[in-house]
């Protein structure tokens, strides 16, 4: 008998149920499409970049079990006919997803494959535990993160499973179609792909960093975070994987334990983010409360050019958006102060922001790049409350204290003092001449005035 695993965000060999099931059969065929069904969202650029080095990442370690890749393109429940019967496979294994259109999509595709006489089966493989495991005591699901943490944390979070074993075989490369394009030349200098590196990324995280974490996660100059996300959102490590690792790390070295859990709570906000997705209409499109949907953001194109080009006159906002166009990855705290300068300061329809991340991030995640975006526009679960509008100076000040980040991503002020480096445009006239800035000129003037934009935003929501 003949199996097909049905890759889809599980790109790896360690706990993958769908492939460990699909191995148990005398053959197996692993097969990505990419899939052109309605209602899935296309990878962004920056993520697209990542998947075709995480496919040939993966082939190579499927064909040292004897297992091949094929990649497909095309409607998905067409491309599994096509290739079940020319390969002769007599069942089809997938890991379950949870976006609303994903669930029906494959919930149709099963029928249909049943029908035709195959062997359909689905699996949890890339959460912490499936979002209506976790319920509240009335059995709904959760809107606040604390209490769905308590309940996650008490669960028994299933032990990851050992990557399947058998015979080597010839690897070939896949998805010649796509060619990289000459952007993400740059990228490639900030990550490492594939299941081997997510491992790596994570003990040496366990290892050299994670003691700092729970303080130095803030500051972004600091190197404390363990930048596993572009992994998790390929499915290269799973997060049960990362789970019991960690709480194997903390076992043995008592001192960082409380370290660890601060981390592993972090962890739970993607599988809160996951939840959502589940039991919420589209959440990249609708606001989960819905008195926002009455909100009337601003139609502001030169500001939204601004702030994407990380050219708005806030140095950690820039920065921030400069370190993303170039590494395809920003700061947590920062994408914290960029969305709320977008959302509030500019008053600008948080998806206009959630897509150009969508865009350039190569963690953008179908639940977490939403579901943050909403948080932080105030729209969403358990969000920042609405009067919390983040001063992009203050804040710098009080996480970038020396302007190391800012220096980093914005070189222009690489020679303005500590003192001025989170706000150029107070600088007395001497001071901007001896760090050679020219505001306007080699620095943008700020686009926004942070006072009165302030209270307009908390106008427009209080008018709700
Ligand atoms: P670590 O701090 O090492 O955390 C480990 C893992 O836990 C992360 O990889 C992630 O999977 C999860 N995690 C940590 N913090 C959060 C959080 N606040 N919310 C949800 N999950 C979290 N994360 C994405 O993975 N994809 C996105 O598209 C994304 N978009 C975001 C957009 C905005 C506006 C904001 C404010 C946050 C967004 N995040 C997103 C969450 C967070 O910024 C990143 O997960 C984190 O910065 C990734 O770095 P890390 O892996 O070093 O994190």
């Amino acid at each position: 008998s003949k199996a097909l695993v049905w890759l889809r965000n599980d790109l790896r060999l360690s706990d993958n149920p769908a492939l460990v099931e699909g191995c148990k059969l005398d053959e197996t065929i692993a097969i990505y499409i990419h899939a052109t069904d309605k209602g899935l969202r296309p990878e962004g650029g920056a993520a697209r970049w990542w998947l075709n080095r995480s496919l040939n990442s993966v082939a190579a370690d499927l064909a040292k079990i004897g297992v091949k890749l094929k990649v497909e393109c095309g409607l998905s429940l067409d491309v599994l006919k096509r290739v079940a019967g020319e390969t002769g496979a007599d069942s089809v294994h997938w890991n379950r997803r949870y976006g609303p259109d994903a669930r029906e999509l494959d919930k149709t595709i099963k029928a249909s494959l049943r029908e035709d006489g195959l062997d359909v089966s689905s699996h949890e493989g890339n959460v912490l535990a499936e979002p209506w495991t976790v319920e509240t005591g009335q059995g709904k699901p959760y809107s606040v993160f604390t209490p769905f943490w308590k309940t996650l944390k008490a669960k028994d979070i299933a032990r990851p499973l050992p990557a399947p074993r058998g015979k080597s075989i010839k690897s070939d490369a896949v998805d010649t179609d796509y060619v990289e394009p000459a952007w993400a030349e740059k990228l490639q200098h900030y990550w490492h792909h594939g299941e081997k590196a997510a491992l790596s990324a994570l003990d040496d995280f366990l290892e050299d960093k994670v003691e700092d974490y729970p303080e130095g996660r803030n500051v972004p100059a600091k190197d404390v975070t363990s930048r596993l996300s572009p992994h998790l959102r390929f499915g290269e490590i799973s997060a049960r994987e990362i789970w019991h690792r960690a709480l194997a790390y903390a076992h043995a070295k008592p001192s960082k334990a409380g370290a660890i859990d601060k981390f592993l709570s972090e962890l739970a906000w993607r599988d809160f983010s996951y939840h959502q997705l589940y039991h919420r209409d589209d959440i990249s499109k609708v606001s989960m409360q819905p008195k926002y949907e009455g909100l009337e953001w601003r139609n502001a194109p030169k500001q939204l050019t601004a702030w994407s080009k990380g050219a708005t006159g806030f140095p950690i906002i820039d920065a921030g958006m400069r370190e993303l166009w170039e590494t395809g990855y920003m700061h947590n705290r920062v994408r914290m102060l960029v969305a709320s300068l977008l959302t509030k300061n500019m008053l600008i329809d948080w998806r206009r922001g959630e897509d150009w991340f969508w865009d350039c991030l190569v963690d953008a995640d179908e639940a977490n790049n939403p579901a943050s975006w909403q948080w932080v526009a105030g729209s969403g679960l358990d969000a920042a409350p609405y009067f919390r509008i983040f001063n992009p100076v203050t804040q710098g000040e009080r996480f970038d204290g020396a302007g190391d980040y800012v220096r980093r991503w914005v070189p222009e002020l690489g020679k303005m003092p500590d003192k001025w480096v989170h706000k150029p445009f107070e600088a007395p006239e001497e001071v901007l001449k001896s760090a050679g800035v020219v505001l306007g000129r080699t620095y943008p003037n700020p686009v926004v005035d942070l006072k009165s934009t302030r209270a307009r935003a908390l106008e427009a929501v209080s008018d709700l």
